[in-house]
């Protein structure tokens, strides 16, 4: 590997894949053969490198460490015709508005900004075909939480109700350089046909009350909304975490109609 490497930097979140077999793993996973990708933080490129093997129609890697960029000259040069590197902060970079080529997003996602990207891009849903990403396993743990367990929370809410949301594998620490100090898990988002109509304000609105005080009763932590739980068929007794993502959507819609209309 690259000698720079020693100098990982903590702050762009720097655990480097220095295991082919799992690069090619989530290259398998994220099914990219004639698709067109995007990913995030190529680093000194060993998911880059994969993602082409398996034959991505075109690659558009983002890195915000210009050392890195220099190490994947090399490759530039091979992929030339498939492979674009931009030098900048993936926070900053907006999805081209394409609904028919939509794009496949695939990343060892740099930790500390794991959340924030992965909300950008639930934002952007429209015009992204998969997501095969990388998190710490306590993120993972929380994206797929089912109702009533001790992880489930708004970043499950809000991303299963745009996706089909599942962990494809775990990765050992040693499989990266630094190592981290926890396990990581490959997650897969798979964008749902069909939505839930409501503003998203309003069920940020819902999920925000409930949640801010997940161990007090509906009927209390929700009750400056005013709903009629028995007309929604809710348990007032019930605490946020007993709620399906349906059935806080009815909530949201319910609320839309008669407050947010
Ligand atoms: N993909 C490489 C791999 O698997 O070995 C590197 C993964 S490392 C966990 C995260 C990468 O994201 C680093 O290369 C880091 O420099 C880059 N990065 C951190 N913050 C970024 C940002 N805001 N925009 C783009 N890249 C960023």
């Amino acid at each position: 590997m690259a000698s720079y490497i020693l100098k990982a930097k903590k702050s762009l979140g720097q655990h480097f894949l220095h295991d082919k077999n799992i690069a090619d793993r989530i290259a398998r996973a994220a099914n990219v053969k004639s698709c067109n990708v995007l990913e995030i933080g190529p680093g000194p490129g060993s998911l880059t490198k994969s993602i082409l093997e398996h034959g991505a129609k075109k690659l558009i890697s983002i890195e915000k460490d210009r050392r890195c960029l220099k190490e994947l000259a090399n490759l530039a040069t091979k992929y030339n015709d498939r492979l674009v590197l931009i030098e900048g902060d993936a926070l900053e970079f907006n999805l081209p508005k394409s609904k028919d080529a939509k794009l496949k997003i695939v990343s060892n996602l740099p930790y500390n900004i794991s959340v924030p990207l992965l909300i950008k891009y639930l934002q952007q849903i429209d015009y992204i075909s998969q997501m095969t990403l990388m998190f710490q396993k306590e993120v993972a743990d929380r994206l797929v939480a089912r109702p009533k367990t001790q992880n489930y929370g708004r970043l499950s809410i809000m991303a299963q109700s745009l996706c089909d949301v599942s962990i494809e594998f775990h990765v050992n620490k040693k499989a990266f350089f630094p190592p981290p100090k926890v396990l990581s898990t490959i997650v897969i988002f798979r964008p749902k046909t069909k939505r839930y109509t409501a503003d998203w304000k309003s069920l940020e609105q819902v999920t925000r009350a409930a949640f801010g005080q997940r161990r007090k009763m509906l009927r209390s932590s929700l009750k400056t909304f005013m709903f009629d739980f028995n007309v929604l068929n809710i348990d007032p007794k019930s605490r946020a975490q007993d709620l399906s993502v349906e059935q806080f959507w009815s909530l949201a819609i319910d609320l839309e109609q008669r407050i947010n209309p």
